[in-house]
């Protein structure tokens, strides 16, 4: 017999080791979460190297994220106990611009081509569109045509394979000849955008067998993480390079679970993992069944809760963890979101305390929107976080232009924020324009929003900037006025509305536009909690301040998306209601077919965590300062009972609002189990009373966080307190209450 097996294999179950050590032929691992596909994907690259069979360049790995192919690489080389230079590994997109550059010609391009974003890229659509003319562009936005192109693209059709059936009615059918003309330009301007990469690599293999063949001499093995959410057109280029002449060089490993795919909305096809076995003959199915990350009750949930779902490939997933008993799924029934925020913070700050590090506790959000309460609570106790794979709330794109807008609304002379809105909307105002009203407003040292007020026709300015500025100048006198008369928030919304700012995100047919509009919403509600918009200002000021150590352990936030293929010891889950998870998207779609892909999402989501996970639901939202009740998430129904715990004021299903469809007797029926809450009024227009009123200078107080100390100033709903333990600092008053010593 041979010697012991190396260490990097003897950790391995005998399903995974037969998996990384079958190395000819196509493999398809098949399994659950947690099972080890990605770890036996890194491994086998490992013993690919290890034992000769490839040198570092001649295997191709595919990631579906760029943190995925870091973690990849580093593990790789933790294992051979060296970097390795010249690895072929990254997402899709990376491994093909890199080989694009290569054969840029082949294409019409150069080597040194520039990748567009999509700001560029719906520019250039626009100025297509503008060329080739009457396009009623309020009825065919540009944004329409950029996602029809897309799912061109992720489907590999050039214009020259489009066939009838997937022809577009857009703009009365010519989104193919804009397409066309698009891509033209494309070369002309020697770019390309995300899609293209992906699309050129796929034709130049279609085309030109030569460079095809020199890639199946390179590539000698490929292997691919999260196989189930690839899409057509990566699909293709995968099976252009594994299908070697030589069947015996066939040799393609693709991990995969058919119960975690959940981009179908960016073209991903589960059909993938059927056609794997049609197109590779003779191809090898492994699957594992041990999960080693979860404990029982987490891994019980998740099989529940899947299980709801039809036409499923069929998986046993047994807990493999030698600790694996563990303690029940929470859920837990909260009031409003501040509650659940407030939740969340305090679990996170008890995990903290028991010497937990903060990097393994994660926010799992089904929307974007959603951020934004934990952030400011996390804020406010002082834990850092970071949001992976986007912005923090307030520093989304959306969210600081209408802080512009708020800004200028309360301070017309803030230039700053003045010019970052006069033009967004586009109303038409240049450069030039806006060199002609810097101009006025330094002749005349007067704030911009002055000069645009008392613009001219003397200045230099077309009759069409010139009325659109007027009319914005007249808006922000009358927004002023509502903010008097009616108040901030109704301010806020008029104005996003009137200044066209909502219109313009309406528009957009891209698919962050909805939640964009979403954030605005959010925003909206944020302002409720505050008195006054400069108490608004403030507190915003005071939380993009919050200054961060780059290295230090932080709180991970995210999307259930972006969360695929991680895992956290302990992971929350926010917001399970219906309407927001599962979407209103998907219910209003109706049908079987988006509400699984969301069971699924909610499957990835139990499925992150290691040890503990809690699951929580609001009974009220707050919209534009009105209450409406909740209802639970259906999914929280489908979790068996055995593995869960249910906890907060509607621990008893009978008590559920969905069975009190009402409004009113949902909300009042919770408000008689909860007397603590009587105190709060849903039907009041503010969330809670306005405690500063009844705060003096020099009283004793309590902090949530800081504890005890004595006031010194109160400015609207900041406080200055000296702390007993921690000194001086200002506070916002909700956080604070009288000190019953
Ligand atoms: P997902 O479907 O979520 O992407 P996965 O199948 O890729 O999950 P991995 O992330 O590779 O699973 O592994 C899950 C966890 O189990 C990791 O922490 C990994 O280190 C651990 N693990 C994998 N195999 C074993 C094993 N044989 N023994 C102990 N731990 C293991
Ligand atoms: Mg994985």
């Amino acid at each position: 017999l041979s010697a012991a097996p190396p260490d990097y294999l003897a950790r391995l179950n005998p399903e995974q080791r037969q998996a990384v050590e079958t190395l000819d032929g196509p493999l398809l691992v098949l399994a659950g979460a947690g099972t080890g596909k990605t770890s036996v994907l890194t491994t086998r690259f490992a013993h690919l190297l290890m034992t000769g069979r490839a040198r570092p360049w001649q295997v191709l790995a595919v990631t579906f994220t760029n943190k995925a192919a870091r973690e990849m690489r580093e593990r790789v080389a933790a294992i051979l106990g060296q970097t390795a230079e010249g690895l072929w590994l990254g997402t899709f997109h990376a491994l093909c611009a890199r080989m694009l550059r290569r054969h840029a010609e082949l294409v019409g391009l150069k080597s040194n081509f520039t990748i567009l974003d999509t700001d560029d890229q719906m520019r250039l659509l626009k100025q297509i569109m503008e060329a080739a003319g009457g396009i009623d562009t309020k009825r065919w936005p540009a944004a329409g045509l950029m996602a029809v192109i897309q799912r061109w693209k992720d489907r590999g059709l050039t214009p020259a394979r489009i066939t009838p059936a997937e022809d577009s009615d857009y703009a009365n059918n010519r989104a193919r000849s804009l397409y066309e003309a698009y891509q033209r330009r494309l070369v002309e301007l020697n770019a390309t955008d995300f899609g293209d990469l992906l699309l050129h690599m796929a034709e130049i293999l279609r085309s030109h067998p030569d460079v095809l063949a020199d890639y199946h001499r390179s590539f000698r093995y490929i292997l691919v993480d999260e196989y189930q959410d690839t899409n057509l057109v990566q699909y293709l280029w995968l099976r252009l390079l594994a299908q070697h002449e030589d069947p015996a060089r066939r040799n393609i490993c693709c991990v995969g679970d058919d119960d975690q795919s959940i981009y179908s909305w960016r073209g991903a096809e589960i059909e993938n993992i059927l056609r794997f076995e049609k197109d590779f003959p003779g191809a090898r199915i492994v699957r594992l069944e041990s999960n080693y990350r979860s404990t029982k009750p987490i891994l019980a949930a998740a099989a529940g809760l899947i299980a709801k779902n039809a036409g499923r490939l069929g998986k046993t997933l047994r807990p493999g963890r030698k600790d694996a008993e563990g303690e029940k799924v929470r859920v837990v029934s909260l009031w409003d979101s501040e509650e659940e925020a407030r939740m969340v913070g305090e679990r996170i700050e008890q995990a903290q305390r028991r010497g937990h590090p903060l990097s393994q506790c994660a926010i799992l959000v089904r929307a974007g929107f959603q951020t934004r309460s934990f952030e400011e609570r996390l804020i406010t106790l002082g834990l850092p976080y970071r949001v992976v794979g986007g912005l923090k709330f307030y520093e989304r794109a959306e969210i600081r232009d209408a802080m512009a807008y708020l800004r200028v609304l309360h301070q017309p002379a803030d230039d700053l924020a003045f010019e970052r809105i006069v033009n967004t909307p586009k109303r038409g105002l240049g450069d030039s324009g806006l060199r002609a009203l810097a101009t006025l407003a330094r002749a005349e040292q007067i704030p911009l929003a002055r000069a645009a007020e008392r613009i001219t026709e003397a200045d230099a300015l077309k009759p069409k900037p010139r009325t659109a500025l007027r009319e914005l100048m007249q808006g922000f006198a009358r927004w002023r006025q509502v903010n008097e008369t009616e108040g901030h928030v109704v301010a806020a919304a008029t104005l996003l509305d009137e200044s066209g700012y909502t219109d313009m995100w309406k528009a957009d047919r891209s698919p962050e536009a909805p939640g964009r509009l979403d954030n605005l919403k959010e925003l909206l509600r944020a302002m409720g909690d505050y008195a006054s918009l400069a108490g608004f200002l403030d507190h915003v000021a005071l939380v993009m301040e919050t200054d961060e150590n780059a290295e230090a352990e932080r709180v991970q936030l995210m999307t259930l998306h972006a969360a695929k293929g991680l895992e956290f010891d302990t992971v929350f889950l926010p917001g399970w209601e219906e309407g927001l998870f599962p979407s209103q998207r998907s219910l209003d779609e109706g049908g079987d077919k988006a509400l699984e892909e969301e069971r699924r999402l909610a499957y990835v989501g139990i499925t992150r965590a290691r040890r503990t996970a809690i699951i929580s639901h609001a009974a009220n939202r707050r919209i534009y300062g009105n209450w409406t009740s909740a209802i639970p998430s259906r999914f929280l129904d489908e979790l068996p009972e055995e593995a869960i715990s249910r906890e907060g004021q509607s621990t008893q299903r009978s008590n559920r609002l969905a069975e009190t469809p009402s409004v009113f007797t949902g909300a009042q029926g919770l408000l008689a189990r909860r007397p603590r809450l009587t105190e709060v009024n849903p039907w009041d227009q503010r969330e809670r009373p306005p405690r500063a009123t009844s705060l003096a200078k020099g009283e004793r107080v309590f902090h949530e966080k800081f504890g005890y100390g004595t006031i010194n100033d109160i400015d609207e709903d900041r406080l200055d307190i000296t702390f007993d333990h921690t000194g001086a600092k200002r506070v916002l008053d909700r956080f604070v209450r009288k000190a019953s010593e």
